[in-house]
């Protein structure tokens, strides 16, 4: 898929403030630094698409991306900050949570995962709360080009590894980079291919 537009449309504090049509999107979420933005700027070739995330006060926010005028991409908020309270980190995964059970329109939610790390409680709590739900995600190791082939796939193995806990079917995984691009393609043609599989391209 060629990405040909891509713009901000909205920050929402709430599900409700995220735009009402039906077109189909895409959620990226993952632990704050994971390299999220890194990765939706080179998904989409622009520098700084994610320059609106990161503006102090937007950081919690859901920030609406529209592509090529045919889809949706949805930039949640990083889960696992250190410092937050536990009220706040309340509020914080109930807007989460939220979204993911109100929006009509998602078609798969990409699960950033630092590839340098073996398997963290907080991301394996998420994709467990994710398969509880019944919601689809692919997990998306970032940072490959961090560390050499097979740590990264010990580290892979090992987070699939502990999902078998809480899941018979694993999900898909797609290896990436934001600096030397690896897992773009693949990453845009699956959006590609949930796209057609809903009619939407
Ligand atoms: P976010 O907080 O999840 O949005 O993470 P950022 O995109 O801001 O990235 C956090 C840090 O990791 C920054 O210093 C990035 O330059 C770095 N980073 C992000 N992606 C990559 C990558 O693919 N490779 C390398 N080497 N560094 C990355």
């Amino acid at each position: 898929m060629q990405i040909r537009t891509a713009e901000f449309e909205i920050s929402a504090s709430e599900v409700g403030g995220c735009p009402q049509d039906a077109l189909p999107e895409f959620a990226f979420i993952g632990r704050s630094n994971v390299g999220k933005s890194s990765l939706i700027n080179a998904l989409t070739n622009r520098k700084n698409l994610c320059r609106v995330s990161k503006t102090p006060g937007r950081t919690r926010l859901i920030n609406c991306f529209k592509v090529n005028e045919d889809w949706r991409l949805v930039d949640l908020p990083g889960y696992g900050f250190v410092k937050t309270g536990k009220k706040d980190r309340g509020v914080f995964e109930e807007l989460i949570g939220r979204y993911f059970v109100e929006r009509e329109g998602l078609s798969c939610c990409f699960v950033l995962i630092d590839s340098r790390h073996s398997p963290q409680t907080v991301d394996l709590d998420f994709t467990a709360w994710l398969t509880a739900n019944a919601v689809p995600f692919v997990l998306v190791f970032t940072k490959a080009d961090k560390l050499k082939p097979n740590p990264l796939q010990r580290n892979v193995d090992a987070f699939l590894k502990a999902m078998e806990e809480f899941s018979s079917a694993l999900p898909r995984v797609l290896v990436t980079s934001a600096q030397s691009g690896e897992g773009r393609q693949e990453l845009l043609k699956f959006i590609g291919l949930c796209l057609a599989s809903s009619g939407a391209e």
